[in-house]
C-alpha cells in the first residue's frame, strides 16, 4: 500500500469514478452492469495485452446448474436466465448452446444427488435421474461399472465465453467505460483509510472507488491496498483436445463428466476435449500444463472410456481456478479500506455466474447494498477478526 500525503492523490493523474483492476470475465461483467446503472466514468486496467488472457480464456465454458451450496445455486439460476435469454441487442449470436450436461456419480455423491434432485426440480432445473443401464443407452461409450447413476441436465451447455466477454465490454465502452490493456497496477493509493487511486507502469489514475477483479492475483492486489488479508488459493486445471474416433459422431454430444472418478470430456471444435479435473494448488502465474497430469488424463480415459483413447493430442492448456479460504466468492467493500472493493474467488464458476455476480457487485458499489441476494455471505469482512 502507498499512503498518500494529504492532497497528493488529488493532484496527479487522470480522474475516474471507478477503477477496475483486471479484465477477465469478472472485471468485464462488472463494467457492463456499472455502466448499465449509469456509471459512465469507469476505467478498466488490464496488465496483459488483451482481456481474458488468464482464467477466462482457458475455461471449459460450461453452464452446470447444480450446486449444493444455496448461495452459489441462486447465482447460477439467475445467471442461467441471462445466458439463455440475454437482453435484446446484448450479443450478435446466442451465448449458450444447449446439448446438456451428463454427469455420472458413484457412492455417497450419488446418494446426495438423489436426495437433492427434488429440490433442484422445484427450483426450476430440468433434471433427469438415470440408472446405469439408462445412462449407457444414452451415452454408449461409458461403462456401468463406474457409476451408481447419472443425471442429465438438458437445458445446460456450452457458453460462448468470447462472445460473452466482448459483449460485456462492447456495451460498457459504448456507455463510456475506458479499457486500457498492457497497464499493470503496481500501487494502490490510500489516504486516511480511503482509496484514492492507483499507480501503474503507465502513470497514476485517481478514483475514490477501486475494484479488485484480479483473479489469481486478488490476494496480491489486496495486500497492495493494505486491505483484509485474504489467502486465496489458485488451483491449476488442465485440458487436452484430440480427435474423436473416425466412426463416432460426437458433434451433438452433451458435456459428459464422472464426478466420482474425476474425468470430464465433451465435443470441442469437431473433436473432443478432456480434463482429469485436477486441482493442484499453485502461486498466481501464467499456468502451463504439467506432463504428468496430461499422462494421468490419458490413463483415466483409457480406464473409464477406452473407446475414446487419443492417438495423439491436438492441444493442451492449463488455467487457474482461484478460491477463497472458505471456497465462497468474495464480493463487496473491504472492511479496512473504504472505497476498495473485491470481486474475487470465482473458483470454477466465474463464467457461468458472471451475470448475477456482476449485477449484485454493481449494486454494492453504486448503492452500498443489494436486494437481489443476501450479499453478507460473500462479504470480505468475514475474514477479519474484529
Ligand atoms: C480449465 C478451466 C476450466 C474452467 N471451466 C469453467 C466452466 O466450465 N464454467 C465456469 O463458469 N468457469 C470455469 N472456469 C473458471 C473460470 O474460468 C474463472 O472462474 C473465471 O475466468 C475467473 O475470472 P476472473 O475475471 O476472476 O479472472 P481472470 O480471467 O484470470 O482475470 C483476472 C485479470 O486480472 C489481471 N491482473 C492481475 N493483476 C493485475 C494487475 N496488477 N494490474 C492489472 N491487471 C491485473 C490479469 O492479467 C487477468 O487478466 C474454469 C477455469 C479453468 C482454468
Amino acid at each position: 500500500m502507498k499512503h498518500a500525503s494529504k492532497g497528493e492523490c488529488m493532484r496527479n493523474g487522470d480522474s475516474f469514478e471507478i477503477i477496475i483492476i483486471g479484465c477477465g470475465i469478472a472485471g468485464a461483467s462488472l463494467a457492463y452492469f456499472l455502466t448499465e446503472r449509469g456509471a459512465g466514468d469507469v476505467l478498466i486496467l488490464e496488465r496483459e495485452e488483451q482481456p481474458g488472457y488468464h482464467s477466462t480464456g482457458r475455461s471449459a465454458a460450461r453452464l452446470v446448474t447444480l450446486d449444493p451450496v444455496p448461495s452459489m445455486f441462486q447465482l447460477l439460476l439467475a445467471s442461467a436466465s441471462f445466458l439463455r435469454e440475454p437482453p435484446a441487442g446484448f450479443s450478435d449470436s446466442p451465448l449458450l448452446e444447449q446439448p446438456g450436461n451428463f454427469i455420472m456419480f458413484q457412492g455417497p455423491m450419488w446418494d446426495m444427488i438423489k436426495e437433492l434432485a427434488p429440490f433442484y426440480e422445484q427450483s426450476g432445473v430440468a433434471i433427469e435421474l438415470l440408472s446405469p443401464s439408462q445412462a449407457v443407452n444414452r451415452i454408449p461409450v461409458v461403462s456401468p461399472e463406474h457409476m451408481d447413476g447419472a443425471v442429465f441436465l438438458p437445458n445446460d451447455g456450452h457458453i460462448d465465453v468470447h462472445g460473452l466477454l466482448w459483449s460485456y465490454l462492447r456495451h460498457a465502452r459504448q456507455k463510456g467505460a475506458d479499457l486500457r490493456c498492457g497497464v499493470e497496477v503496481q500501487e494502490i493509493r490510500v489516504e486516511r483509510g480511503q482509496c484514492c487511486g492507483v499507480t501503474t507502469n503507465a502513470g497514476e489514475f485517481r478514483a475514490r472507488k477501486v475494484v479488485n477483479a484480479a483473479g489469481a492475483w486478488a490476494g496480491v492486489i489486496g495486500k497492495l491496498a493494505g486491505a483484509a488479508n485474504i489467502e486465496f488459493t489458485p488451483k491449476r486445471r488442465t485440458i487436452i483436445t484430440f480427435d474423436a474416433p473416425a466412426d463416432l459422431d460426437v458433434k451433438g454430444w452433451p458435456h459428459i463428466a464422472n464426478y466420482s472418478h474425476r474425468l470430464f470430456f465433451g465435443p470441442e471444435s469437431g473433436g473432443l476435449l478432456a480434463s482429469p479435473m485436477d486441482e493442484d494448488p499453485t502461486e498466481p502465474c501464467d499456468a502451463r500444463p504439467d506432463d504428468l497430469v496430461v499422462a494421468q488424463t490419458i490413463e483415466r480415459i483409457e480406464k473409464l472410456v477406452p473407446r475414446l483413447l487419443p492417438r495423439s493430442l491436438k492441444r493442451k492448456w492449463a488455467g487457474l481456478r482461484t478460491y477463497s479460504p472458505d471456497l465462497d466468492l468474495v464480493v463487496g467493500e473491504d472492511p479496512l479500506v473504504r472505497g476498495f472493493y473485491w470481486i474475487a474467488g470465482h473458483g470454477g464458476s466465474g463464467i457461468e455466474t458472471s451475470p448475477a455476480v456482476g449485477q449484485f457487485a454493481a449494486d454494492l458499489i453504486m448503492e452500498g447494498s443489494t436486494d437481489r441476494i443476501d450479499a453478507s455471505v460473500f462479504a470480505p469482512g468475514r475474514f477479519v477478526n474484529r
